[in-house]
């Protein structure tokens, strides 16, 4: 793995067989995937200037302690995935566990440290990317590869058709079944229209892929933002193997 503040001087996206926007659970999981199982060699752009982009965010918030719930026990894949990387956590438990910041930004980049896996830290997807009706278009020309897209899908279109309100989720409780937010619905119900039209923009390009709580608009907890990645990545490696 490389990391890159900015660009790397002569980075060119179409070296790269997948681009993942967001090196958060959903990002980090898909990249990792796309690199180990198809030896994709997989470009990682975080707008923020490190891995752990938005759960860092999130500490320090009212209402949020200094620690996240993790790694529910419902979703044994979830825990399975991390298990190999999570030296600083403890995948045995059967209850959702705290994790730090610091242990967040560890697992993030033991999951990103493999050897076709780049990071670009303090990059914007949305300086690169582009649509016709049917293509992204990277740096203005057509991308073959795979894109991932894990930020929010109103920020990608410039809020053209309105804003999509991203409330923070009140403080997370664990419920009986292990899930932080039981409810995987759609974040705000009255703007599902909305949404959908930020879906139709998107509805003919084959290679782009919403993926994560703010991109598929859903109350994810982190279990459910991994469970979705793993099966999104499932179905790029089945279309390409
Ligand atoms: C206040 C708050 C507290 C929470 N507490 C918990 C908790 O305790 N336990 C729990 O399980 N879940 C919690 N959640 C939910 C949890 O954070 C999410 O489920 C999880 O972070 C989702 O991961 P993700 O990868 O889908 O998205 P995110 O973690 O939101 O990551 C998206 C990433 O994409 C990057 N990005 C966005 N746009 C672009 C772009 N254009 N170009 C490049 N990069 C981009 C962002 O910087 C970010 O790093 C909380 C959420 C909030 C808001």
């Amino acid at each position: 793995m490389s990391v890159s503040s900015g660009l790397p001087q002569g980075f060119n996206p179409h070296e790269y067989d997948a681009v993942v926007a967001g090196a958060s659970f959903a990002g980090v999981v898909c990249a990792r995937r796309l690199a180990e199982a198809l030896g994709y060699r997989v470009a990682v752009l975080e707008r923020r200037e490190s891995v752990v982009g938005n759960p860092g965010d999130y500490l320090g918030v009212a209402g949020v302690s200094d620690v996240h719930g993790l790694l529910g026990v419902r979703t044994p894949r979830v825990v399975s995935f991390f298990a190999r990387f999570a030296s600083n956590l403890d995948t045995s438990l059967d209850a959702p566990q705290v994790i730090s910041v610091d242990q967040c930004a560890e697992l993030f980049e033991a999951v990103l440290d493999h050897d076709l896996i780049d990071v670009c830290c303090s990059v914007d997807e949305r300086e690169l990317i582009s649509f016709d009706d049917t293509h992204v278009l990277l740096n203005g020309e057509v991308y073959g590869g795979e894109v991932v897209y894990t930020g929010a899908l109103d920020a990608l279109f410039g809020t053209d058709l309105g804003p999509l309100p991203y409330p923070a989720p009140t403080p997370p409780v664990p419920s009986e079944s292990g899930t932080l937010y039981p409810d995987c619905g759609i974040i705000d119900p009255a703007s599902r229209d909305r949404f959908e039209a930020y879906l139709d923009c998107i509805e003919g390009v084959t290679n782009f892929h919403p993926a994560g709580r703010l991109a598929e608009y859903r109350n994810y907890d982190m279990d459910a933002a991994v469970e979705s990645a793993l099966e999104l990545s499932d179905e790029l490696i089945a279309c390409h193997s």
